[in-house]
């Protein structure tokens, strides 16, 4: 639905600057920010989707977004809208990204050509209907998650603060172009995140994603590491546009370096979707992906997407025992004393957040 937005400011001739994305648009009345999801309304900044989701939520393991060191075996309710920020080519939820919602917010439309008058209805709640439901669900989180969430602010804000009040985490799943401003408000609410560093080259952002610049992302990361909350990070491989292994071993080196070798990194195997053709990853790439993040010294280095002998396991940084054994969404092996330490040696696990949930080995995950 329509409300009127945060984060903005007035501008000469009735225009307004959005801040709560790193593209600072300016737009003039009735004009439409890059994302499609605010609107200039004569002088004023508003999103079209505050409380609009594509769904009521949908209950998933923490791990599928994917968030591994952070409360293992928790429930992630998941809620998503429409729009994003980013155009990427190889988007896997471009149904749902790169469609435009409507000035009510109550449903969404394509302006791709291919789905000229194909759309969707918007499921619109408010966040105390919404945390009810997160309640009743028995979910330990909430993931923001599927489209952009940056550009969701005004609603993921109301609705993580309530979380809070219940006792319930707050988990971004996103593409990490924020603003100093956006981040100081959202570090408040949110307690982990997954941000995704497409690529190391400001090349592919633009020439695949269709924005400017990769900087705004790595200073996100940083800006939401320093404030506390737990940072994973997820680089998707895709043949031909960032498998340069020598990109991939600065991409790795930088969060180290920047974020600690306490940072969790997934490796995600691509495969064609959307704008995209290029054969999938393969699997010699992921390994070899992994191979070089270990060597650099990531404590915590995953392959998703493509089965990989240690990629989907957790070792102790310090005596390199298995301790959380994984096989999809199921664990196979725990090896944790009091929560968070390692089995084996008693060390306890830098960046790992939160204890096991003994819960999990009966998750069920369902749609509402
Ligand atoms: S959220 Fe980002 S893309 Fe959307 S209007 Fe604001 S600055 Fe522009
Ligand atoms: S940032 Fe994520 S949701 Fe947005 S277009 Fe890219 S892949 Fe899709």
């Amino acid at each position: 639905m329509k409300k009127q937005a945060i984060l903005w400011e007035k501008l000469e001739d009735n225009k307004v600057k959005c801040n709560v994305c790193a593209w600072r648009c300016v737009r003039a009345p009735g004009k439409r920010g890059f994302c499609r999801t605010r609107m200039n309304i004569e002088g004023e900044m508003y999103t079209l989707i505050y409380g609009s989701m594509i769904s009521p939520g949908s209950l998933d393991p923490i791990e599928k977004k994917p968030l591994y060191n952070f409360w293992p075996g928790a429930i992630a309710y998941s809620i998503a809208s429409i729009g994003c920020n980013f155009t990427c080519k190889h988007c896997q939820n471009w149904n749902i990204s790169q469609c435009t919602p409507t000035e009510n917010g109550k449903s969404g439309y394509f302006d791709i050509q291919e789905l000229e008058g194909k759309g969707m209805g918007l499921y619109e709640t408010t966040p105390e209907k919404l945390i009810k439901k997160v309640i009743d669900s028995g979910a330990e989180t909430i993931a923001y998650t599927y489209n952009e969430p940056l550009i969701w602010h005004e609603f993921i804000i109301d609705v993580a603060k309530l979380a809070h009040e219940n006792d319930i985490l707050n988990i971004l799943v996103t593409n990490g172009y924020s603003t100093p401003e956006a981040s100081a408000e959202l570090v408040k609410y949110m307690d982990a995140a997954n941000v995704d560093i497409k690529a190391f080259t400001d090349k592919f952002y633009k020439e695949l994603c269709g924005v400017p610049f990769l900087q705004p992302v790595l200073d996100t990361c940083v800006r939401w590491k320093k404030a506390g909350m737990h940072i994973e990070t997820t680089n998707l491989i895709i043949p031909n546009q960032n498998d340069n292994l020598e990109e991939i071993r600065a991409l790795v080196k930088w969060v180290k370096d920047n974020l600690g070798p306490e940072t969790p990194l997934h490796f995600s195997a691509y495969y064609p979707t959307f704008k995209m053709s290029e054969k999938r990853t393969s699997y010699e790439i992921l390994d070899k992906a992994y191979n070089i993040a270990k060597e650099v010294g990531l404590y915590y280095v995953y392959v998703g997407n493509m089965r990989h002998p240690e990629g989907e396991n957790s070792y102790c940084p310090n005596c390199d025992s298995l301790v959380l054994g994984r096989s999809g969404y199921s664990f196979t092996k725990i090896n944790l004393k009091d929560g968070n330490k390692c089995g084996n040696c008693g060390e306890k696990l830098p960046g790992l957040v939160g204890q096991y949930n003994p819960k999990s080995k009966s998750r069920r995950f369902s749609f509402f």
